[in-house]
């Protein structure tokens, strides 16, 4: 998931998360101190790695995050309470500059403040075109206050698949 390729959200006309699971294979999930904390307390330490001053999601069978569940035809995050501010934030990338220039279409305003928002084209469920109202308006304000940390319930930035009922 590098830089070279991101979006700026000025030309996604929207984004829906359809569970394909395809952000949950292969990546390394890093988290935060607090994010750690919480994980280790109700799994122990065993679902995750050390490396480099930094705490990783282990990865378990086929290279798939240890908390990704299939359902059916799609793939379930089962840490969803406590899931990592950058699972909550994938597809969007916050930035406090733009990554290609000024004016490159990533600017949005949030209560004053000036940030730079990009999309993963990684990710299946982003849409080209003109950014909707729901999208500008709803699900752009919650992606900012998740990145900020202000907010850590995923209404609108979540996938309608998120049911998953331990066996
Ligand atoms: S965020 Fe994107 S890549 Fe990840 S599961 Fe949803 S649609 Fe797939
Ligand atoms: S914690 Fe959940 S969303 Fe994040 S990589 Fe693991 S399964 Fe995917």
């Amino acid at each position: 998931m590098g830089d070279s390729n991101l979006i700026p959200w000025s030309e996604v006309s929207s984004w829906a998360c359809n569970a394909c699971g395809k952000c949950c294979l292969g990546y390394r999930v890093p988290l935060k101190p607090d994010e750690y904390a919480r994980v280790a307390k109700v799994f122990g330490t065993n679902v995750v790695d050390f490396g480099l001053g930094k705490v990783y999601l282990k990865h378990g069978y086929g290279n798939r995050c240890i908390f990704q569940r299939p359902t059916q035809d799609r793939w379930i995050c089962s840490l969803q309470a406590m899931k990592p501010m950058a699972c909550k934030l994938f597809p969007f990338r916050l930035h406090s500059k733009p990554v290609y220039r000024k004016g490159d279409g990533s600017d949005y305003f949030f209560k004053g403040r000036r940030f730079h928002i990009y999309l993963d084209p990684d990710c299946d469920g982003v849409v080209a075109g003109r950014p909707t109202e729901r999208f500008a308006k709803q699900l752009l304000p919650e992606i900012v206050q998740i990145g900020m940390g202000v907010r850590h319930k995923q209404r609108y930035s979540t996938s309608k698949y998120i049911s998953w009922t331990p066996p």
